[in-house]
């Protein structure tokens, strides 16, 4: 498996961008026991609402 070198180390995978998608990528590929490294380009934390409906998609998720 190819990978990603970086600052801190060697990643398995690199995710681009902390958004609902990136975060439950970068979670679930760590919870497979993947070395994952996230890159997002805001360095603050995003004020307003992302991924907060309670449809049955959301919650299962
Ligand atoms: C006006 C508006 C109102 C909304 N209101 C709601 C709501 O009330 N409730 C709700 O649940 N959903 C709402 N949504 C929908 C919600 O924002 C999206 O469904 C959700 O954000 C999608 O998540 P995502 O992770 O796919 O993308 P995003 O949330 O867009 O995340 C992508 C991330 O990648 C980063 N990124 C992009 N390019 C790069 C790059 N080149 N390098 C590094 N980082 C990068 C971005 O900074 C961002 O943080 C709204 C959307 C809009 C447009």
């Amino acid at each position: 498996m190819s990978g990603v070198s970086g600052e801190g180390g060697d990643y398995d995978v690199a995710v681009i961008g902390y958004g609902p998608t990136g975060v439950t990528a970068a979670n679930l590929l760590g919870a497979m026991g993947l070395r994952v490294v996230v890159l997002e380009r805001d360095a603050e934390i995003y004020t307003r609402a992302r991924a907060i409906s309670t449809d049955e998609e959301v919650m299962r998720i």
